[in-house]
């Protein structure tokens, strides 16, 4: 896996074995349709899957309204001042995310949606053969991911999972309730776990 950029220099929360299986997921899925991320940050998961997608004539669609998480905002945890953008006041990921794609020579394999998850949902109307969930870690956010997304994944796709804690002592509920949904809803069977991205196929 060469990903033409050194993933380490990416901002982001992804660990190298979460980005590695990501990339396989994203090989496998080439015949049955486009990829699709939510929460896309700096492109640190974007690169891992679209360049599967190069290797293999597929799109990746990466959502993010690149205004930060909860946690990304000024004054949280895990604000980053570089990526505030002082005129408008707001977080600001897009401009990072875009210099990552030009950085890796992915630009011809990602649409980048600028809006929600909700929003980019309303009218969509594309089978999917993987979607990647790492948006916000609210109740509503991660319910509103998977409901807009999970039911575009084709037979034989995956549904990946970012920041899955099975011990609520590791972190937030969120990922974690929407994997129980995926598992219990008689239409995916649970592939794998690494580190903290559970990996889901559809039946
Ligand atoms: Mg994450």
């Amino acid at each position: 896996m060469d990903l033409g950029i050194d993933p380490q220099a990416i901002k982001g929360f992804l660990d190298p074995e979460e980005g590695a299986r990501l990339y396989s997921l994203a090989c496998e899925v080439a015949d049955i349709g486009p990829c699709l991320e939510i929460g896309s940050y700096c492109g640190k998961s974007t690169v891992y899957i679209a360049r599967a997608c190069l290797e293999r004539d597929n799109v990746l669609f990466a959502i993010d309204h690149h205004r930060g998480s909860e946690e990304h905002q000024l004054g949280e945890q895990y604000h980053d001042a570089d990526l505030f953008d002082n005129q408008a006041g707001l977080m600001d990921s897009f401009r990072e995310f875009r210099k990552t794609l030009i950085l890796a020579k992915l630009v011809d394999v990602v649409v980048p949606v600028v809006a929600t998850s909700a929003l980019a949902a309303r009218y969509w109307n594309t089978r999917l053969g993987m979607v990647f969930i790492d948006g916000g870690h609210s109740w509503e956010a991660a319910q509103t991911d998977y409901r807009s997304w999970a039911p575009w994944i084709q037979p034989g796709g995956y549904l990946a999972i970012h920041d899955v804690f099975p011990n609520p002592d590791d972190g937030g509920r969120a990922p974690f309730d929407i994997y129980q949904l995926a598992e219990q809803s008689g239409l995916f069977t649970v592939q794998s776990m690494s580190k903290t991205l559970a990996v889901l196929k559809r039946v």
